[in-house]
């Protein structure tokens, strides 16, 4: 839950946030749509308080994690965070990629850590890329490693972050698939996105987001078919 988030730059004089609001309900797909500079990585990036927010409330489960007396990082590991660029360990095979993290934070054997990877590489079909190397794989391929890295963690939440704008146009469906299946599990996700069929299909609520402001949020019937504001309206006009 999010209250009344702002986040200023330069002493004020570039709001990327201006008094946000939005609740994620569990289990449900909350997508952000906007124009280039209107805050969405600036949101999602302080769901995790990767950005330290400048007012305003985020609670996670009603703890209260823009307190500076909660512990972060056991927050932080509750949020599986997926980027534009996948960010994958270079010098690691994809296994170790996928089990380092669930080893060294949450304290899981080895044993436990591969079986659980090797579960999940086989979910999204690329068990037998375990030995690869990063470098040796297609983007689209890297970022469904990449997601599968995230819940490797055993994420509570996931937050993607245009997962699918630096893909070649073919590889950006099998990213998307992988996404829906997680979406139909029950994973609750907020997903910042450019891929509007996405957003129709698979979210339950979809927010407009225009220059740090929340302008409209809704169901994708509400947002795509029966939008309110004229900035939605042009929004929709340039991207559809
Ligand atoms: P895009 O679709 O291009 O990814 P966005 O909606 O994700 O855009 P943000 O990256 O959140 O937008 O940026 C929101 C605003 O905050 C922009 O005006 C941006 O220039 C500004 N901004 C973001 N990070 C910083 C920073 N570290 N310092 C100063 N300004 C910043
Ligand atoms: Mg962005």
């Amino acid at each position: 839950r999010v209250e009344n988030l702002k986040k200023y730059y330069k002493g004020g004089t570039i709001k990327a946030l201006d008094n946000i609001s939005i609740n994620v309900d569990e289990g449900e797909v909350v997508v952000i749509i906007g124009p280039s500079g209107s805050g969405k990585s600036t949101l999602l990036r302080s769901l995790n308080l990767l950005e330290i927010p400048t007012e305003g409330n985020i609670f996670v489960d009603d703890v209260l994690i823009t307190d500076p007396k909660t512990d972060i990082n056991k927050h932080r590991q509750k949020m599986g965070m997926v980027f534009q660029h996948f960010n994958l360990f270079p010098n690691m095979n994809i296994l170790k990629n996928l089990t380092i993290a669930p080893t060294r934070l949450l304290g899981k054997s080895k044993d436990e850590a591969t079986e659980y990877a090797m579960e999940l590489l086989e979910k999204v079909g690329l068990a037998d890329r375990a030995a690869a190397y990063p470098s040796q794989l297609s983007g689209g391929q890297k970022q469904r490693i990449a997601i599968v890295r995230a819940l490797c963690m055993n994420p509570k939440i996931m937050l993607f972050d245009e997962p699918t704008s630096a893909l070649d146009p073919e590889m950006v469906g099998e990213v998307l698939d992988v996404m829906k299946e997680l979406a139909s599990q029950g994973m609750s996700m907020v997903v910042v996105t450019h891929e509007m069929g996405f957003a129709r299909e698979v979210a339950d609520k979809v927010v407009f987001m225009d220059a740090g402001q929340l302008i409209e949020q809704g169901t994708p019937e509400q947002i795509f078919e029966h939008p309110q504001s004229e900035r939605l309206k042009t929004f929709l006009d340039k991207v559809i």
